[in-house]
């Protein structure tokens, strides 16, 4: 047992609170990672504000989180006390799937990630009566466990605050235009929703060289930025009539579309800006159609496909060329301000918060 400092979610719509926690592990299977920062992710938002049911007890969300390997359970391989680690979303490793080596599409995904509890049911911080395991690890806290399946080395000269939101929001980003849609060099891309993972979209797009790449946001800011990372155009959704802009600027339609907004009308709108055969890949845990005339596609994606192993140091490496800048997007915050933190990136004021949890 130890004791961890926890950001705990009681009720609808927080606040948050730290609190003490008693944690119990590692277990023999599993690896206890110090948390030096976590970013926020929007499905973090979504649990405080509109998903936390009663019964679903206290809870630790969190699911960004970089920090120091402290202690190795003895069945984990390849890791060692004093790595330095990102941690991304969990998969079980034995399924079909993840055998195949695609675990995004584990077939235990969703309990895995949302279960609030290990595979076998159980729970570190039973003890407190508080929930823990969120994406297989609950970053809002100084500790988390991990079954090391989800725990990405990374390099020691980097920080890991600006590390942490690799994990999610800006893997998914990324991993959709690279590796869900594999957006060809030449191909015009209109990106719905110019946040986190929507302007992580624009900055791969420009890396594989697709043009125009257009950006469609409701705050000038965000809009701003995106031209900054590589948008050639932006449209101003309240403004301005979205389907003629796009229709002017690529005269006629777009090949592919990424719709990060969850908003009905960009959702219909970004199926139909499609040139015939075109993809637009749904980011909010939307589903399209069956089918869409003319050999259109829309594509769930879900964690990008992304094998966080192998992406996250590409992203890394990416941005040491100057070519995924993303530390544009990121503000900082300490742990204590976490609510804070939450109420800047719900009104749009702060692209990508990641707070600061312990020093490391
Ligand atoms: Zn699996
Ligand atoms: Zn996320």
């Amino acid at each position: 047992m130890r004791r961890i400092q926890a950001a705990v979610l009681r009720r609808k719509g927080g606040p948050l609170r730290i609190e003490s926690l008693e944690m119990e592990g590692p277990r023999e299977d599993e690896v206890l990672v110090r948390i030096a920062a976590s970013g926020i992710c929007h499905t973090d938002i979504s649990y405080v504000h509109d998903w936390y049911a009663a019964d679903d007890g206290p809870l630790v969300l969190g699911h960004e989180g970089a920090g120091i390997v402290e202690q190795v359970g003895r069945k984990v391989k390849g890791i060692r006390r004093g790595d330095h680690v990102v941690l991304s979303y969990e998969s079980c490793g034995r399924c079909r799937p993840c055998r195949r080596g695609r675990p995004a599409n584990c077939l235990r995904l969703y309990e895995l990630n949302f279960g609030f509890r290990r595979s076998d049911g159980s729970n570190s911080l039973q003890r407190s009566g508080a929930r823990g395991h969120f994406f297989g690890q609950s970053s809002f806290a100084t500790h988390a466990l991990s079954t090391g399946r989800n725990l990405v080395k990374v390099p020691r000269d980097l920080p890991l605050e600006l590390l942490a939101p690799l994990g999610c929001g800006l893997q998914t980003g990324a991993g959709t235009v690279m590796n869900s849609l594999a957006v060809p060099a030449g191909a015009s891309i209109a990106v719905f929703g110019t946040g986190a993972v929507g302007l992580a979209a624009v900055m791969a797009a420009r890396i594989v060289g697709a043009a125009p790449i257009i950006g469609v946001d409701i705050i000038p800011g965000r809009l701003k930025l995106a031209r900054e990372l590589g948008a050639a155009h932006v449209i101003d959704s309240r403004r301005e009539d979205v389907e003629s802009r796009i229709r002017e600027i690529t005269g006629g339609g777009i090949d592919y579309a990424v719709e990060s907004t969850g908003n009905a009308k960009m959702l219909r709108l970004s199926m139909e800006v499609l040139n015939p055969k075109g993809t637009v890949a749904l980011l909010t845990g939307a589903t399209g159609p069956d089918r869409l005339p003319g050999g259109r596609k829309a594509l769930s994606v879900i964690q990008s496909d992304a094998v966080p192993r192998q992406f996250i140091p590409r992203l890394i490496s990416l941005y040491r060329k100057g070519l995924f800048p993303f530390d544009r997007l990121v503000k900082f915050y300490d742990f204590t301000h976490i609510n804070r933190a939450i109420a800047d990136s719900r009104r749009g004021f702060t692209i990508k918060p990641v707070l600061r949890v312990s020093d490391a």
